[in-house]
């Protein structure tokens, strides 16, 4: 699928000393470094009927803010993304507001574009549709199929973890716990008949009207996980240690979706699927939760149609950690246009502070887990030093490094 204008990032500067990546895993629950020199990731993207809220966003740009620090380490990277074009929420989603399912997918992912263009977000090298991924995630189901790990329940098909090596060990919360979350994401914990209350639907058989695709093992659609498994494998090259470098999301995803595709794709392959699992934390609003059901979705193209500029939302974004789960607020907005006020009247400014040391303070924060409030520390302090008249700077410098690493367009 198509996905949205490439923008070419200024080259990084020779004195700058890019340290190794280093990135929390939520599984390891550790520092895990980006060593690969190719590295691919892997961001589950939208399912396309709510977007682009704040949420979204946030999590897109931590990725963007991965990519883009690769990128200045000069490493070639292989950005991959999915689209969730067919899903129980999007046939609800069109049911309800009596719109065809293709119509309303169409017109969200058009809307998604324009939103991560805007928000100066790089584009994906392959954007790829489950709609358009149909065959290889076919494939993909027959080849679990012929592992010997699945089976039929009323034409579905699920994956049986009991006979998986390692799936039910590995669990990142005590049973009771991860069937409760299973439940409340969309799993079937409670369905009569299987296996194990966890085991995944790879295919759910064709019911009523709802869209659905031949297969020799019975026409129906994907499940959640496997559509994953199958455009992250279809996009990589053999040979590596891990299938992929990094597998992203927000935090919801870390289970049982990222859970599920790690153990699928292990399941087929023997090898480890992401040599990092890597999660944004969520956005709520004014001390609650943002959540569809609250009907309290603040929307990128909201704020940009009322004239808050792309690179504002990025820094109210970014000014807490990543992973921190945490509130968008008037205040914070505020805090975040009086920065990049700051930051554009300094660069103005004919006579700047000296610009390296901060250059490779940004660039030390970032290869720290993305520490974008240390990074804005340092910007911070450069701004100051250069209203209080240090001199010996260059502004293009500044600015070209808030660009690569930061996604700050001045
Ligand atoms: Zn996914």
């Amino acid at each position: 699928m198509r996905s949205w204008p490439n923008l070419t990032l200024p080259p990084a500067l020779s004195k700058i000393d890019h340290k190794p990546l280093a990135l929390f895993d939520s599984y390891r629950k550790s520092l895990v470094q980006i060593q690969d020199n190719e590295p691919s990731l892997y961001v589950c993207g939208i399912t396309p009927y709510d977007a682009t809220h704040l949420g979204h966003a946030a999590t897109y740009i931590s990725f963007d803010l991965i990519h883009r620090y690769l990128l200045m380490q000069g490493k070639n990277v292989t950005f991959v993304e999915n689209i969730t074009d067919i899903d129980d929420p999007l046939l609800e989603r069109a049911a309800r507001d009596n719109q065809a399912w293709e119509f309303l997918a169409t017109s969200q992912i058009h809307l998604f574009r324009t939103d991560m263009a805007a928000l100066r977000v790089l584009p994906p090298h392959h954007y790829q549709g489950v709609v358009e991924s149909m065959s290889i995630i076919i494939e993909l189901v027959q080849k679990h199929i012929g592992s010997g790990l699945t089976y039929a329940l009323d034409g579905d098909i699920y994956l049986d973890l009991t006979k998986v090596d390692g799936a039910l060990s590995s669990l990142p919360f005590p049973l009771k716990e991860a069937l409760n979350i299973f439940r409340e994401r969309g799993g079937d914990p409670d369905r009569h008949g299987k296996h194990h209350a966890l085991d995944p639907l790879l295919w759910r058989a064709r019911k009523g009207n709802d869209p659905s695709w031949p297969a020799k093992f019975g026409e129906g659609r994907p499940g959640w996980h496997v559509e994953c498994v199958a455009i992250a494998l279809s996009n990589t090259e053999s040979g590596k240690r891990t299938s992929i470098s990094l597998q992203g999301g927000g935090s919801d995803l870390i289970f049982p979706h990222h859970f599920m595709t790690a153990i699928q794709s292990k399941s087929l392959t023997e090898k480890e699927f992401a040599g990092a699992y890597v999660h944004a934390g969520m956005i709520g609003l004014d001390g609650e939760k943002m959540s569809k059901s609250r009907g309290n979705l603040v929307f990128v193209s909201k704020l940009l149609q009322a004239g808050i500029a792309p690179n504002v939302i990025r820094i109210a974004l970014t000014l807490h950690h990543y992973q921190e789960d945490r509130m968008w607020s008037e205040g914070l907005l505020h805090r975040a246009q009086s920065l990049s006020s700051k930051i554009e009247t300094a660069l103005s400014r004919s006579e700047v502070a000296p610009t390296s040391q901060f250059i490779q303070r940004i660039a030390d924060a970032m290869a720290n887990n993305l520490d974008t409030p240390t990074a804005y520390l340092a910007i911070e302090q450069w701004c100051d030093e250069t209203a209080h008249g240090s001199e010996g700077g260059s502004a293009g410098e500044i600015s070209r490094a808030l660009d690569s690493y930061l996604g700050l367009g001045y």
